[in-house]
């Protein structure tokens, strides 16, 4: 049998079907490689096609894996934008710095993402519920099992069209507080955003979809009493109503991942007149303030899910409703001034849209 693989050129019509977030991928992508004492080479883009790796590359065996995810809108005049990409930058720079991986520029991740982008924004159509989703990733491939970090490492950025994350007609998701599993402790990785946060959270996101709901709610690891955030995204709860509300969020502790949309929403809530606060908040004042009637909605923010809103708590077998259930018009405003601003129809002050 060959140990070759044939190079697999994803398809190059105009995608604009969504068999799953992540599926959709574009033509092509871009690569780098760094190694020690040289550094970086100068980025190609290829059509998207499989890699040829060693099977004892440390990068597969250790997890020595960053990676960042953002999202190119489609605005209002037909050009392409891609969201805070400097931010994005700067938090892989982070990642990989965690990992004892060498830091991309900021310039060199930005220009890699614009130059794909620039390829393949022919694969998004112009619904406005759509938009290109990248991926650069970065990882260790030296050929050892030594226990140290790799002398060479291979950067890549590839993308995806993305529709809605939970499907394009979501209205509002549930979750489930995870009181058996931690996604992140103190000292580890969980402010940053490393493929091997990732994996383990499967188990405990099967166990929340056995119990119908969509997200995990992690909690922090040594009370299992705050809350911190999702799986893939941050968590917000709206106290009091119009003008009054306070939009909350749990306070970044060093466990849960500073999310760029989280940081975009506390900016918006003040915008929009609301009071943004970042607060350290147990489930249970969160279900006793709901209960009060002083809590009516939540939402889910991230790349991927934009702002979704929160319907329903599943914790230790009861489960209980935030608000009537229904997206509430707080976390809507919010909504709309973010997707605005993905789209160019709303004045952007802060250069946030590239
Ligand atoms: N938390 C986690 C664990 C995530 O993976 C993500 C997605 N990157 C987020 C929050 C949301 O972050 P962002 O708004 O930067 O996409």
């Amino acid at each position: 049998m060959s140990a070759v693989s044939e190079p697999n050129i994803a398809s190059s019509s105009r995608v604009v079907r969504h068999p799953g977030h992540g599926e959709s991928f574009t033509e092509h992508m871009i690569s780098m490689e760094w190694t020690e004492g040289e550094g970086w080479s100068e980025g190609r883009m290829t059509p998207l096609q499989n890699l040829s790796v060693h099977p004892g590359m440390i990068g597969l065996h250790y997890g020595q894996v960053a990676y960042e995810g953002l999202k190119a809108h489609r605005r209002v005049d037909g050009s392409m934008g891609v969201w805070r990409p400097y931010d994005h930058a700067a938090r892989f720079q982070r990642s990989c710095r965690r990992l004892a991986m060498p830091e991309l520029p900021v310039e060199t991740f930005v220009a890699a993402i614009d130059q794909l982008i620039n390829a393949d924004e022919g694969s998004l159509s112009d619904n406005p519920a759509h938009s290109i989703y990248v991926r650069p990733i970065m990882f260790g491939t030296d050929t050892s099992l030594m226990l140290r970090p790799s002398r060479t490492y291979r950067f890549l950025v590839m993308a995806f069209v993305a529709g809605g994350f939970f499907g394009d007609d979501v209205e509002s998701v549930s979750v489930f507080a995870s009181h058996e599993y931690s996604r992140a402790f103190p000292g580890g990785t969980g402010d940053v955003k490393v493929a091997a946060n990732y994996a383990p959270s499967f188990l405990a996101q099967r166990q929340a979809e056995a119990a119908d709901c969509q997200q995990v709610l992690w909690l922090d690891a040594a009370e299992r009493r705050y809350l911190e955030e999702m799986g893939g995204m941050n968590l917000f709860l709206v106290r009091g109503q119009g003008a009054q509300a306070q939009v909350v969020t749990p306070k970044l502790t060093g466990t849960l991942l500073p999310g760029v949309t989280r940081t975009t929403i506390l900016t918006l809530a003040e915008r929009l007149g609301y009071t943004a606060v970042e607060e350290r908040i147990s489930l249970d004042q969160w279900r006793t303030e709901c209960d009060a009637g002083l809590m009516s909605e939540a939402f889910a923010c991230g790349t991927a899910a934009v702002v979704t809103p929160i319907s329903t708590v599943v914790d230790r077998g009861s489960t209980w409703t935030v608000g009537d259930g229904k997206p509430g018009p707080v976390t809507l405003a919010l909504r709309t001034a973010l997707t605005d601003l993905h789209h160019g129809l709303a004045p952007d002050p802060d250069s946030w849209l590239h």
